[in-house]
């Protein structure tokens, strides 16, 4: 009885939808029948709000004249407020305009990198973050951010890898799905959220040689189990639109690949928004030697089904004559508007054009709201890693008189944002941190060198600016000297290395994964000192700290904490927060070690399993210096045996593994319970281990807990390339539970036909 009245009131909701869904073609249809060629492609078209039209025009004109859809690249609430009203109340037909930016991890108040939040392993978390994003955006005016990239990354040296969620897919999947949620709540249209673009379609982060933009060679299977599942789970979250992505693949940019934009996005994912260029990616049809042209460019970037022409005004200038002669069917161009104007439609924007208005006070309210900054630092403080700490060298006792911080990065309020921010307000350093929290302690700063960039970095180059003035060797040495004097003096050391928040990013890849500038050496010469050392880094991606890892005892990973980035560090080193954060990527030895991920196949090997097996041979181990997943605690967790619910079951039915957990320590901790599955033999061979199930507790000393996991259909199926489809296989399965990939509580169950 029950049942049936839950599908009844399911009926009703789906009903509804059907019938706003109805409303929404209808007006749309009705809209588009009023509308000039011109205007159709101006829905097509976003704007730069510093480029100017291909005659000059400002954006204002070209807004006037209906030429535009949607602008790009202003957070300026006044500006924002003005080029909308022009399109309402000035444009012939009123529609609004979505105004794009990238509000990546945070406007105001910012949040922890990407990578960070994905460290924190608690897509809860994740998504009330976003949702502060949102809310910070949508007062200001911007209606649409750039966000989630969902992009897998295993080669560190790509600068982007700190934009998203790291090397796994499944955690990809968890991170996708809560931004999502977060940015856009629950439906399109919901009150202070915005709308998301899930970018960038697809395997951008395959770049060859982790290269920002190189050529991508990724076949079919892995696009499928590996880079797809992540804009799968944006897209059933809601998303409403997907950006395409800058390279080729397989030799077909992504931006012109009627395969992945029109099969598989729109076809197979059942993707109902709408379509984004990245920045200039129509145009760079014709450099990829793909397009004749830039009217070969809009024709091809629009048939294979990028809907609006991100920044290069290649739709403004080609489509109108490329469609009056014929060459590009007016019913092409008419679907696309279509797909804009439903969005806007689902937004509401036509009834609440003006977002949350960018009034001053009005910001203000939100932008202080100080739920929002203590969410960024309880963010913060979740998503640091615990590399190592022998002896138990953290915490830092709460009685040190005399603390030195040293490095370039160790009072910088700025680099701790990390790359992409906003309207944003100044960070709290590692350095005011660390004095805030040891009030009645002397606390020093030495910068010790600097990060010796020999090149400008591609953005200032473009803006014709010179490489950064090196430090002279006798600079930086006297730089170096004076921090060893402040490490001397001092009961405690925490140095703060790593990378300036432009060093990573995009156009921010890096050949070697070594730390730039004196780093090193500074590092090596304080260690030196025999004084206790902790390092903490800030930084986009795993760096070669071999070194660090045999001689420094402590090493927090703090990625780029964001806002309250610096008293989240001083929280952790205190031992006021006990760190639980887990690494989203394997932690290469060197930058040789790239691409480096954990759930690669199995090897050929002899009947030792030594000799003929994938390795390197004589310079280094093959392992990771840290396992995906790895993270430490001031406590100490133990993991009691696996149990199934079953050892046998159908293909398709699921299995239930559970394991208890214990805390064997003084203090509370957050544990990371990880599960990793590996078929044994199938249609395909099968990665060694593969990730499909983890949940973040939380546990008081003594205190046990058991923790479930459903292996279903979901989680065990993938996509053979002997089948071409999607299955689930009968097999043996192993199974582990722990704290990282290299768990070792086993147990094994078979699926039968
Ligand atoms: C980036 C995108 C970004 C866009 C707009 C491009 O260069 O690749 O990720 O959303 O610019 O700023």
């Amino acid at each position: 009885r029950l049942s049936r009245l839950a599908a009844a009131a399911c009926a009703t909701l789906l009903a509804g939808n059907a019938l706003a869904a109805d409303a929404v073609t209808q007006r749309a249809n009705a809209l588009l029948a009023r509308m000039t060629l011109e205007e159709k492609i101006g829905q097509l078209t976003q704007l730069g709000a510093e480029v100017p039209g291909p005659n000059k025009e400002t954006p204002d004109a070209l807004i006037r004249a209906g030429k535009a859809g949607s602008v790009l690249w202003t957070f300026d609430s006044d500006l924002i407020a003005r080029l909308q009203r022009v399109a309402v109340k000035e444009s012939r037909l009123g529609i609004p305009l979505l105004f794009g930016y990238d509000v990546i991890h945070g406007y105001k108040n910012v949040f922890p990198v990407p990578l960070g939040l994905a460290a924190t392993w608690d897509p809860a978390l994740v998504e009330r973050s976003q949702a502060i994003a949102a809310k910070e955006s949508w007062v200001a005016g911007v209606n649409w951010t750039f966000t989630p990239m969902v992009d897998i990354a295993r080669d560190a040296r790509w600068g982007r890898i700190v934009e998203g969620a790291g090397e796994d897919t499944f955690l990809g999947v968890a991170m996708a799905r809560a931004q999502v949620r977060g940015l856009q709540g629950p439906a399109l249209g919901t009150p202070e959220r915005v709308l998301t673009s899930v970018k960038h379609f697809a395997a951008y982060g395959a770049a060859d040689g982790g290269r920002d933009y190189d050529s991508v060679f990724v076949p079919e299977v892995q696009l499928r189990n590996v880079y797809f599942p992540p804009f799968q789970a944006a897209i059933d979250a809601g998303a409403g639109t997907v950006m395409s992505a800058y390279m080729t693949l397989n030799d077909v940019p992504a931006s012109g690949n009627r395969w992945l934009l029109r099969d598989v996005l729109r076809g197979e994912m059942g993707f109902k928004g709408f379509v984004i260029s990245d920045a200039f990616a129509v145009q760079s049809l014709e450099n990829h030697g793909f397009a004749a042209d830039n009217a070969d460019a809009a024709a091809r970037g629009l048939q294979a089904g990028v809907t609006m022409d991100m920044a290069s005004n290649s739709y403004m200038r080609q489509l109108p004559a490329l469609v009056k002669a014929g060459k590009v069917p007016q019913r092409v161009v008419d679907d696309a508007v279509r797909e804009v104007l439903a969005v806007k439609l689902r937004m509401g924007l036509f009834e609440r054009p003006y977002a949350g208005g960018g009034a001053p006070e009005r910001k203000a309210a939100v932008f202080n709201d100080p739920a929002h900054r203590a969410a960024t630092r309880e963010a913060a403080q979740r998503s640091m890693v615990l590399l190592r700490n022998e002896g138990r060298a953290l915490p830092l006792a709460a009685s040190l008189k005399r603390i030195a911080v040293i490095g370039p990065l160790g009072d910088s309020g700025e680099d701790i944002l990390g790359s992409w921010t906003v309207e944003k307000g100044p960070g709290v350093s590692v350095l005011a941190g660390i004095q805030a929290r040891w009030p009645q302690a002397e606390v020093t700063f030495s910068a010790g060198g600097d990060m010796q960039r020999a090149y400008p970095l591609p953005w200032d180059a473009d803006q014709g600016k010179a490489a950064p003035a090196l430090m002279s060797a006798a600079d930086q040495q006297a730089a170096l000297a004076k921090a060893v004097e402040a490490a001397r003096q001092a009961e405690a050391v925490v140095m703060v290395l790593g990378e300036r928040a432009n060093m990573s990013g995009e156009a921010a890849s890096v050949a070697s994964l070594a730390l730039q500038g004196n780093q090193q050496a500074l590092l090596e010469a304080v260690v030196a000192t025999g004084k206790p050392v902790v390092l903490v880094l800030l930084n986009g991606r795993p760096l070669d700290i071999r070194w660090a890892s045999e001689h420094v005892p402590a090493i927090v990973e703090a990625w780029f904490p964001g806002s309250e980035g610096g008293h989240a560090v001083a929280d952790v080193l205190s031992g006021a927060v006990n760190p639980g954060g887990k690494l989203p990527v394997t932690w290469p030895r060197s930058t040789g070690h790239v691409p480096a991920y954990y759930n690669h196949n199995r090897t050929h090997a002899d009947e030792t399993g030594r000799t003929f097996t994938s390795r390197y041979a004589t310079d280094a181990p093959s392992s990771p210096l840290y396992p995906f997943g790895h993270g430490l605690s001031y406590t100490s967790f133990a993991y009691g045996d696996v149990t199934l619910d079953r050892t046998t079951a159908r293909a398709g039915e699921p299995v239930k593994v559970s394991v208890t957990v214990r805390n064997t320590g003084a203090v509370a901790g957050d544990e990371v319970v990880q599960l990793y599955t590996h078929q044994r033999s199938g249609s395909a061979a099968r990665p060694q281990r593969e990730l499909k199930g983890f949940q973040r507790i939380h546990l008081a000393p003594g205190a046990t807990q058991t923790v479930s996991f459903t292996l279903g259909r979901d989680e065990l199926k993938f996509w053979s390339p002997v089948t071409r489809a999607w299955g689930v296989e009968p097999a043996a399965f192993d199974v582990w539970v722990g704290g990282s990939s290299a768990a070792t509580a086993h147990a094994e169950f078979r699926l039968t036909r």
